[in-house]
C-alpha cells in the first residue's frame, strides 16, 4: 500500500482517493469499521500477529483499518514518511511531545502557541526535569543564544495563534539541526494547502484534524507525521502503551472532510482576504494582522513561506476590551467560539478564552493584549459577512 514519499498523485487527488482499501463488498464510500477487536484463524495466527511476524489487526488502541485510511491519506497529502492520528490535536502533541524527551533534555518553543502546547512546554515538561525556554519566533538572535546549547526538540506554529505571528522555518530549521534537534512545525493555520513545512526543512508536521480537516466542526481529531524510523521506534510504543487512540467514526468524518479541504481552503482563504481589505479603514480597529496583507508585520516571512494569506485574521479594536466584547456581541451571522477552520465563520477574543491560562504578563510578550479578537473565516457569501463585520464595528465604536 505505502508507496514512500513520492505521491503518484497530486494532493487534491490523493484527498480524494489515498489510502482507500475497499472490503469484499467493494463499496464506494470509505467503509467505517467499528470494531475494538480482531478475529484469528487459529491460535498460531494469532500468536504470529500480536509479535509482528505477520501483518494484520490486533486491537484497535493500536490500529483499525478506517484509522489507516485516514493515516495513509495524510500521509500522501503531506509527502511524509509515515503519520500517526490521535484522539485530538492535543493527544497528538503530547505524545509528540513527550515520547522522545528524558529528563535532563531541552525543549525550545516559539513565544506564540496554542495555549495548550504552550501550556505542556511552560509547565508539564519542567515537571520531568526538562529544560524548557521561550523565544520570540521572529528574533533570530534569540533563536541563536537558544540554540547554542545541545536541544531535543524545538516547536514553533506559522502563523502563530493568535495575531498569526510568523517563524522563518527554513532559518530555524538549521539552526535546530545544528542543535542536535528536531523541528516541530504547528501547521494548523496555514494548512497542507498553503505551506509546506517539510520543503523548508522541519522534521515532524502537526495538525489538530478538527480544524480544516473535518472543516464542519463535527470531531475532534490529531495527526503528527515524521521519519518512519522514530515513529516506529519512539512514537508506537509510547501510543500504545498511553492510548490516545482516534475512533474510527472520527477517523471517518474526517477522511470524508478530506475529499473537500483544498476547495474549502481556496476559497475561505479567499474570503478572509476581501473580508481583511474591506474592514481594514474602519475606525473603530487599531490594527489588524492578516498574513496576506502588507502591513502584517511579518508579511514578507509569510509570502516566503505561504501561497495565500489563509483563513486567519485577529483584529485589535481601538477601544480596548470593552469595544471587544460590543464587536462580538453584535455579530449577527458571524458565531461566537473559539474553534476554527470551520464553514462557518467564528470569532472569540483570545484573551479571556483560549489564552486565559496563559499570565498576563506573557500575553503581552506576544503582543496580546484584551483589544485583541481573533477570527476564523468561512465559506459564508462575502458580502454577507462583510455587512456583518461592519456592522459591529460600527457598534464597537460605542457611538
Ligand atoms: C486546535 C489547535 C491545536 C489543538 O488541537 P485539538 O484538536 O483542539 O486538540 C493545536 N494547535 C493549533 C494551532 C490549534 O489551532
Amino acid at each position: 500500500m505505502t508507496s514512500g514519499n513520492t505521491p503518484k498523485y497530486r494532493p487534491a487527488t490523493n484527498l480524494v482517493h489515498g489510502g482507500t482499501e475497499r472490503t469484499q463488498w467493494g463499496e464506494t464510500s470509505e467503509a467505517l469499521i467499528l470494531t475494538s477487536g480482531y478475529m484469528y484463524d487459529s491460535a498460531e495466527q494469532a500468536q504470529a500477529r500480536m509479535a509482528g511476524e505477520i501483518p494484520g489487526y490486533v486491537y484497535s488502541r493500536y490500529n483499525n483499518p478506517t484509522v489507516a485510511m485516514l493515516e495513509e491519506r495524510l500521509r500522501l497529502m503531506e509527502g511524509a514518511e509515515a503519520c500517526r492520528t490521535m484522539a485530538s490535536g492535543m493527544g497528538a502533541m503530547s505524545s509528540l511531545l513527550f515520547a522522545p524527551v528524558q529528563s535532563g533534555d531541552r525543549v525550545v518553543g516559539a513565544n506564540a502557541l496554542f495555549g495548550s502546547c504552550r501550556w505542556l512546554i511552560a509547565n508539564q515538561l519542567p515537571k520531568f526535569g526538562v529544560e524548557t525556554e521561550f523565544v520570540d519566533g521572529m528574533d533570530m538572535e534569540a533563536w541563536e543564544r537558544a540554540l547554542s546549547k545541545p536541544t531535543k526538540l524545538v516547536l514553533v506554529e506559522s502563523p502563530a495563534n493568535p495575531l498569526n505571528d510568523a517563524v522563518d522555518i527554513a532559518a530555524v530549521a538549521e539552526l535546530a539541526h545544528k542543535a542536535g534537534a528536531q523541528l516541530i512545525v504547528d501547521n494548523v493555520f496555514a494548512t497542507s494547502m498553503l505551506q509546506s513545512p517539510f520543503e523548508l526543512g522541519a522534521d515532524w508536521v502537526f495538525y489538530s484534524g478538527t480544524k480544516h480537516m473535518d472543516g464542519g466542526g463535527r470531531v475532534l481529531a490529531g495527526a503528527i507525521l515524521g521519519p518512519q524510523k522514530d515513529m516506529e521506534e519512539i512514537i508506537d510504543p509510547y501510543i500504545r502503551h498511553t492510548g490516545p487512540s482516534l475512533s474510527p467514526f472520527n477517523a471517518w468524518v474526517v477522511l470524508k472532510g478530506l475529499e473537500s479541504m483544498p476547495l474549502r481552503v481556496a476559497k475561505q482563504s479567499e474570503n478572509a482576504a476581501i473580508v481583511a481589505d474591506r474592514i481594514a479603514n474602519h475606525k473603530a480597529l487599531r490594527a489588524i494582522r492578516y498574513p496576506g496583507r502588507k502591513d502584517h508585520p511579518h508579511y514578507e516571512v509569510h509570502a516566503k513561506q505561504m501561497k495565500a494569506g489563509g483563513t486567519m485574521m485577529a483584529i485589535s479594536l481601538a477601544g480596548g476590551q470593552e469595544a471587544a466584547f460590543r464587536f462580538l456581541n453584535a455579530l449577527e451571522l458571524v458565531g461566537i467560539s473559539n474553534n476554527l477552520g470551520d464553514a462557518k465563520t467564528l470569532a472569540c477574543h483570545p484573551s479571556t478564552t483560549t489564552h486565559r491560562a496563559v499570565p498576563v504578563e506573557e500575553q503581552a510578550s506576544m503582543g496580546l493584549d484584551a483589544s485583541w479578537i481573533r477570527i476564523s473565516i468561512g465559506l459564508e457569501d462575502v458580502e454577507d459577512l462583510t455587512e456583518d463585520f461592519i456592522r459591529a464595528l460600527d457598534s464597537a465604536l460605542g457611538e
